[in-house]
């Protein structure tokens, strides 16, 4: 099967030196292209600016910004079987991004910041697809409520939801626990484990999902 895979956070410019981000490492995304790869399936992963090793044997496109992630994706869906959103890609941008370093003055300054394109909700708003479309929701706090919101809302097949409340999983950790709420009601629960194994696991959960739907659809 191809996998197209998003990793790591977006960075939004303000000026030439400087950028809003998020404290995503992009370690998620690369363990699920990797046990993808180690699976055997074609993989493309769409990265964001992350310091990890590039994973041998999948086609990475580098980005920057939100808009740079949604042309590579829609530029990449071509015989896809399975896109994994992982990515954490900056919900607002700056509305002006400044030719020259913006001088320090004197007071408060204040930034106008605009939404960027939701890519997953773009995606599933396709009129038509062919693959299975899986986001991820990282939360605080009502991590069920707002990952099957994000479910509904964006038209997913399933959303994996993790706690990022705690230092020990989640974001720049090197564990993860996560539970995948699928379309069809179904719960299923990855206890805390490296991101590595839970990406193994994630792996196997999507693949068979998606050979479910194409037995379904014969
Ligand atoms: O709404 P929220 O940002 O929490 O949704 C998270 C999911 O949506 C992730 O799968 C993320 O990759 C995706 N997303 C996106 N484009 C955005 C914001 C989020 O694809 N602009």
């Amino acid at each position: 099967m191809k996998f197209l895979v998003t990793a790591g956070p977006t960075r939004e410019p303000l000026d030439p030196v400087r950028y809003l981000s998020n404290r995503s490492s992009g370690k998620m995304g690369y363990a699920i292209a990797q046990a993808a790869r180690d699976a055997g399936h074609e993989v493309v992963l769409v990265s964001g600016p992350v310091s990890l090793p590039s994973v041998a044997g999948a086609q990475t496109i580098a980005v920057v910004t939100a808009d740079e992630m949604h042309d590579a994706v829609h530029g990449a869906l071509a015989h896809c079987d399975i896109v994994v959103m992982c990515a954490a890609v900056a919900d607002y941008k700056s509305a002006q991004v400044a030719a020259q370093k913006i001088k320090k003055q004197p007071g408060a300054i204040s930034l106008e910041l605009v939404p960027t394109r939701d890519i997953l909700a773009s995606l599933g708003a396709l009129p038509q697809r062919d693959f299975l479309l899986v986001g991820f929701a990282a939360e605080t706090n009502h991590l069920e409520e707002y990952a099957k919101a994000k479910l509904r809302a964006k038209n997913c097949d399933a959303i994996v939801a993790n706690d990022i409340s705690g230092t020990q999983t989640g974001m720049e950790s090197d564990e993860n626990a996560v539970t995948i709420f699928a379309r069809d009601g179904q719960t299923t629960h990855i206890s805390r484990n490296s991101k590595q194994n839970v990406a193994n696991e994630l792996v196997k959960i999507f693949s068979n999902m998606r050979e479910k739907c194409l037995t379904k659809n014969l």
